[in-house]
């Protein structure tokens, strides 16, 4: 194509929501053929709402949601916001300040508030007393563990909602012939009952409880595998795989280091404008080289 046609391209992009970083771009846009799909905040709307708090015998709901609110008030993760949230509007007086806090990506936070050592997070096992009952309630659902000095004794169970527009733009995706493929470091369930709300049915296509350094080894492996990956992502945890990505493609409403990372923003954070750089890229190139 001639550079004007590429700037053309460029300009027409911007019109459509599609920041891009250079008319090069449109190049490797045009050859993708899997297109990876970051779960949280990218297919779903990354705003979570705490829904069920289930407490071990002899803990206390407050407690609980005042320990693991204080901790979860210092971590910018949409789980993090939820909790804290909760924590913050039940308690009606403001939450304590952790005296320590390190938050462990894909993983959760820990810290010490009140002179308790806190866990939130999976890097303990639910309690095991509570598993008959979260089972009952957590279909689908992303269930957090609580813990503190030594002792898992709560489950918090928060809940985000699969944007409305991304089962079109995976419909869309295929059509163009494109294999979708959903990414999280969410739990299996989770990821499946995603994963079917939006169309996606292969098993194979389901990838989840990926850590955030591993993602981007998820890309690899497919583009050994001899595809031409796009990823789509939101968050610090997909900056990386954004870069080691054919096409990275960020989500408008998502982090600056996910931005950053990426070659084109989907500036609404609607997920079917990944289908639309992809028809704009072909008939700015044409669909023969
Ligand atoms: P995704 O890949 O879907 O965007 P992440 O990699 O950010 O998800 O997180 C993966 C998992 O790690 C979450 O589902 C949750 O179980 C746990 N986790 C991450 N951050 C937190 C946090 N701040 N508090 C509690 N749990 C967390
Ligand atoms: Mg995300």
């Amino acid at each position: 194509a001639t550079p004007t046609a590429l700037l053309v391209g460029t300009g027409r992009g911007a019109q459509l929501g599609i920041l891009i970083r250079g008319p090069e771009v449109l190049e490797s846009t045009r050859r993708v053929d899997t297109i990876v799909l970051d779960k949280t905040g990218t297919v779903t709307s990354g705003v979570m709402t705490l829904v069920e708090v289930l407490v071990a015998d002899g803990e206390d709901e407050t407690q609980v949601l005042r320990l693991a609110g204080a901790l979860e008030h210092a971590s910018e993760h949409p789980i993090a916001r939820a909790i804290a949230a909760a924590a913050q509007e039940r308690s009606g007086v403001p939450l304590p300040v952790p005296e320590k806090f390190k938050a462990l990506p894909g993983l959760g936070v820990e810290g010490v508030v009140d002179g308790h050592t806190v866990v939130v997070g999976r890097t303990q096992p639910m309690p095991e007393q509570l598993a008959e009952r979260l089972a009952a309630v957590a279909g689908g659902r992303t269930a957090i563990a609580v813990g503190w000095d030594g002792q898992a004794r709560a489950v918090l169970v928060v809940a985000d909602a699969v944007k409305p527009t991304s089962a079109e733009a995976v419909r869309q995706l295929r059509a163009l012939g494109l294999t979708p493929v959903l990414l999280t470091g969410d739990n299996e369930a989770v990821a499946r009952a995603v994963a079917t709300e939006i169309g996606i049915s292969d098993a194979d296509h389901v990838i989840a409880e990926v850590l955030p350094e591993d993602k981007v080894s998820v890309i690899r492996r497919l583009q050994a595998d001899g595809r031409t990956v796009a990823m789509v992502g939101d968050g610090v945890n997909d900056a990386a795989a954004l870069a080691q990505a054919d096409l990275g493609l960020a989500m408008g409403t998502g982090t600056d280091a996910a931005i950053e990372a990426a070659d084109l923003t989907l500036v609404r954070g609607d997920l079917r404008a990944a289908a639309d750089a992809i028809r704009l890229s072909r008939r700015t190139l044409g669909t023969i080289k």
